[in-house]
């Protein structure tokens, strides 16, 4: 049961399987720099996502950090952090029912199963986010403190510096110049946080939110093979849990590569191969199991 550990970092062309480091493209505090797997991770002297980033987990390509884009890419990556998260909750939770049902036909082994997988996954999917998220913000804490002091102990170095992220940027050295010292007139902590931490200093990202929007998503993922499983007679179960699945699974494919704008057809394969290979192996071990005298 592995946590999506959230951030909003998954590549373009589909969702990740659990374990799989993402990459937090949202946060990017310049094109092309690697950035945190997750936004829980510190990522020294950048600190990785902002608010943005809040989003447990999969992001968007950082092309600029302008705010307005930074909220609609905020907005799009809890959404598929969410569409992830659920996907876990599906995968994991079918591999367990359909690899108990492989066992034995028991419905109060199926939802006792089921349910400790749901709890299990949902409750170790919010542990991760809330530990990572906790770090990602305390790194981002200590890169504001340390900019606060360096504005305050060297302020000619920092406009030296913030016109070059500007020049960097594109823009001529003497208006980098100018429009350095005019944000640093304006807010010069802010500036900074921008430019050369990638950070939003008002909306850094809230370790309980990223954890609920984790243990919400996998959960509402996993319900839905448990009920497949235990709802319908004995006969039927296990291809209403297949198919179910299998649809669901098709869904959060085909979501996740809309919202990343990548082609749906490998997404799909993606996701419902992932999933079709996780039930096909526990079934076959929960089988294996039954032929041995077990369940
Ligand atoms: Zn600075």
């Amino acid at each position: 049961m592995t946590h999506t550990n959230g951030a909003p970092g998954d590549p373009p062309d589909g969702p990740r399987w659990p374990g799989t480091p993402r990459e937090d493209m949202q946060a990017l505090p310049r094109e092309g720099t690697p950035a945190s797997a997750y936004p829980g991770a510190p990522v020294p002297g950048h600190g990785g996502a902002p608010d943005a980033a809040a989003a447990p987990g999969y992001g968007l390509p950082a092309t600029h950090r302008e705010p307005r884009a930074e909220a609609f890419g905020s907005r799009l990556n809890w959404l598929r952090a969410a569409v992830l998260g659920a996907n876990d909750g599906i995968v994991s939770t079918a591999g367990v029912v359909v690899g108990v049902a492989g066992a034995t036909p028991s419905r109060a082994a199926l939802l006792t199963a089921g349910l400790a997988g749901l709890l299990a996954g949902s409750m170790s999917m919010a542990a991760g986010e809330y530990v990572s998220v906790s770090t990602q913000r305390d790194a981002q804490r200590a890169a504001l403190a340390a900019e606060r002091r360096e504005l305050r102990e060297q302020p000619e170095e920092e406009l030296a510096e913030l016109a070059g992220l500007l020049r960097e940027r594109g823009l001529s050295p003497e208006i980098a110049r100018e429009a350095a010292e005019q944000l640093t007139r304006r807010d010069a902590l802010r500036a900074h946080a921008s430019e050369e931490l990638g950070i939003d200093p008002d909306a850094l990202t809230k370790p309980w939110h990223a954890a609920g929007a984790s243990f919400l998503a996998f959960t509402a993922g996993a319900l839905l093979p448990l009920l497949a499983i235990v709802l319908p007679p004995s006969s039927t179960r296990l291809a209403v849990t297949v198919l179910s699945v299998l649809a669901a699974l098709a869904l959060t494919g085909w979501s996740s590569a809309r919202l990343g704008a990548a082609p749906v057809a490998p997404a799909l394969l993606r996701t419902m191969g992932g999933g079709a290979l996780a039930m096909a192996v526990t079934y076959a071990a929960g089988s294996l199991l039954h032929a041995a005298g077990v369940g």
